[in-house]
């Protein structure tokens, strides 16, 4: 039996958007990102062709909290409630409370966030359990590291099985559907820092991973070609940003420029039908206003 096998959650009804690892290691069943509480049905339903059902889980590994990772989290724990809730520190108290995060994702989803999303339950504090990166988890037969990898959001980690040389990145490598070359970087509000998503990805290159397992959309199996590409996409959507700051035009016009140039890109590297699934999971919107911030708030800080 293959350990770890990828679920499409047909996010929002698309195929290929947000993808769950299922991982079974001898007895011992979990999820890397069981995904927003709205795909519940459709993880109920792949979890059944592989004779699973939600009470069977262990454990869930959070990379982090978002909502199109960690959402359905709560829902999970009321319906299992001897589930065990892996996430880091910076992260476990908004998963024990989540008004502050949600208030934060209304702020950027507006109406579309129940529909998108459904909703973001608590989960109890004596479920979940902390990390701070560093640790070695036996789960199962198996063991999972944890590496601390922050950069897309301060509170990301990044699992590995060095068994079978899989890194469970999360959204620390950025979105690229199985099979295509091209990579879309996820730079939503508020914790986006180059700074540290560049040490996150050396740290992720120094275990020499087999693959990459993305959040969106599933595996990547050239993680050193992969982590490059990545790194230079990132540093230029950073250069980009800032050029277009310093331009000193309108918010408006500034996202629209950004949306366009990557929009543009994008279309010179894939079809039609692949241009829009990017840029349907990519959200570019988000990605402008987070790198944005990040330009604005370097600029503000003292030296
Ligand atoms: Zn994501």
């Amino acid at each position: 039996m293959t350990p770890t096998i990828p679920l499409d959650l047909r996010w929002a009804g698309h195929p290929r958007s947000i993808a769950s690892a299922l991982l079974r290691y001898g007895d011992a069943v979990a999820l890397v990102d069981p995904g927003p509480s709205s795909t519940i049905p459709h993880l109920r339903e792949q979890l059944a062709v592989h004779g699973l059902r939600i009470s069977e889980l262990d454990a869930l590994f959070l990379t982090h909290i978002h909502l199109d990772h960690a959402g359905a989290s709560g829902s999970l724990v009321r319906e299992n409630p001897r589930l065990r809730v892996y996430v880091h520190s910076r992260g476990a108290p908004h998963m024990a409370d989540p008004c502050k995060l949600l208030d934060s994702a209304r702020r950027l989803y507006g109406d579309t966030m129940q529909r998108l999303y459904g909703e973001f339950l608590a989960v109890p504090q004596s479920n979940l359990c902390i990390l701070e990166g560093g640790e070695t988890l036996t789960f199962g037969s198996r063991q999972l590291q944890v590496v601390y990898t922050p950069g897309h959001a301060s509170h990301h980690v990044t699992y590995f099985d060095g068994l079978e040389g899989i890194a469970f990145v999360g959204d620390t490598a950025g979105i690229a559907i199985e099979g295509h070359p091209f990579i879309l970087p996820a730079t939503p509000p508020p914790d986006i820092n180059l700074e540290l998503w560049s040490s996150s990805l050396d740290a992720i290159a120094a275990l020499d991973p087999k693959r990459l397992f993305l959040t969106h959309f599933s595996f990547s199996d050239h993680p050193a070609r992969h982590i490059a590409s990545y790194r230079e996409r990132l540093l230029r959507w950073s250069e980009l940003v800032a050029k277009i700051l310093s331009e000193g035009v309108e918010e408006s016009q500034a996202s629209e420029a950004f949306i366009n140039a990557i929009a543009a890109e994008a279309r010179a590297s894939l079809c039609q039908e692949e241009v829009d699934h990017y840029l349907f999971n990519g959200a570019l919107q988000l990605s402008w206003l987070g790198l944005a911030r990040y330009h604005r708030k370097r600029a503000a800080a003292p030296g």
